[in-house]
């Protein structure tokens, strides 16, 4: 794979924890990146990004854009060869779904891609899509062919009411296709991560996965975590598979990028050895019935969704990212560790009592 400097790249939702280490990776390969985000004066939330591209031979440049103001990403992707678009909301605690999840994504996705239709210099489109485009729910994966997914599949099952980022998801990855099949300047090369775990590099991350790890050792999973089966990948994995789906030039479709078909068991288990004595990191399985009873009181999670997801087992193929994009994957363990150990040092679990 040659990665090319000679034209500017664009990143949409440069602020966010996936797109921070594939700005790296860029600045790190002399890139010139122009990087969108929502609000410039915000300067505390971009100094991690400023910092590494003082170090890199890499240059970066920020550019006010929004997903739901048309045109707006305009002159940050004038001259750009590729444009990564990572921006989409991903949270799950949202109270008008269509408001803050569908229509940031749909309509965003809509915005970058005819603009990207009109801007001479893109060749290549990379959408961070999801796992959560390609299944809702573990127990999806028995309706998949031999009780994996794949790229060939679709969530069928979110909605609105269910699972709306997942939904999300769906819809915005749909019209990413929608567009580029009817159009001929670009390739569009999506990338479904499944759950994503590993350090960030803004000092406060929001994405949701800094949430399901937190619980791991504020007390939430003291008593046990439920065995609810979920893809995970590193965070610094995913940012090379960004890159590949960028720069590769055969490179094509759709590729789940996901290093381990676990539970959220297994994922707090692996936090013992080094913080079992120190954290209530989770050590046992939650019974199946005790969840379904207590999960929608404690934390709002519904019934339909522990049936359909605990003690199930979650698989996903990521042969086509191995060999098409060249990928390999660390060991979830060091995520896990990496991640918690930043937790710590930021005082995530200071208010519980624990240090
Ligand atoms: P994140 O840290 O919350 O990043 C989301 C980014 O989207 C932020 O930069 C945010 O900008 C931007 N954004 C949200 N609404 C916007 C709007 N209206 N206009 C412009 N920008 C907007 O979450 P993340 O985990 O890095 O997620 C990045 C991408 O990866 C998303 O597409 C997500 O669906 C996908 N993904 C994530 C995971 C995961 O487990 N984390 C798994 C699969 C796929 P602000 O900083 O201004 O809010």
């Amino acid at each position: 794979m040659r990665i090319s400097t000679d034209a500017p790249v664009l990143v949409t939702g440069a602020t966010g924890y996936v797109a921070g280490w594939l700005v790296k990776e860029l600045l790190e390969a002399g890139v010139t990146v122009h990087a969108a985000i929502r609000d410039p004066a915000a300067t505390h939330r971009l100094s991690h990004l400023t910092a590494i591209a003082e170090k890199a031979p890499g240059e970066i440049r920020f550019f006010r854009a929004d997903l739901l103001q048309p045109d707006s990403y305009e002159d940050a992707m004038q001259g750009c060869s590729v444009v990564f678009h990572t921006a989409s909301p991903f949270t799950v605690t949202v109270r008008n779904p269509q408001k803050e999840l569908v229509d940031p994504a749909v309509l965003g996705t809509r915005n970058v891609l005819e603009t990207a239709v009109a801007t001479p210099s893109v060749t290549r489109v990379v959408v961070t899509s999801s796992c959560a485009a390609i299944y809702t729910d573990a127990i999806d994966c028995r309706k998949a062919p031999g009780g994996v997914l794949t790229e060939d599949i679709w969530n069928t099952t979110a909605s609105l009411a269910y699972q709306p980022y997942s939904y999300s998801k769906t819809l915005a990855e749909k019209e990413a296709w929608k567009i580029a099949h009817g159009q001929d300047r670009f390739r569009l090369v999506t990338v479904n991560p499944s759950l994503v775990i590993g350090p960030a590099l803004a000092k406060k991350p929001t994405s949701e996965s800094f949430n399901i790890v937190r619980q791991m050792g504020d007390g939430t999973m003291k008593q046990g975590a439920p065995k609810l089966g979920i893809g995970v990948v590193d965070v610094r994995d995913l940012a090379r598979a960004h890159m590949a789906a960028g720069f590769s030039a055969d490179a094509e479709g759709r590729h789940i990028i996901s290093g381990h078909n676990t539970n959220i068991l297994e994922l707090g288990k692996s936090l013992i050895d080094k913080y079992g004595d120190r954290y209530p990191v989770p050590r046992k399985s939650l019974p199946k019935w005790i969840v379904w009873a207590v999960g929608p009181l404690v934390s709002g999670i519904s019934r339909k969704f522990v049936t359909n997801n605990v003690d199930v087992k979650w698989r996903a193929d990521n042969t086509k990212s191995r060999h098409a994009l060249g990928m390999s994957y660390r060991p979830y363990k060091e995520s896990m560790e990496d991640m918690f150990q930043q937790m710590i040092e930021a005082g995530a679990f200071r208010k519980q009592g624990y240090r």
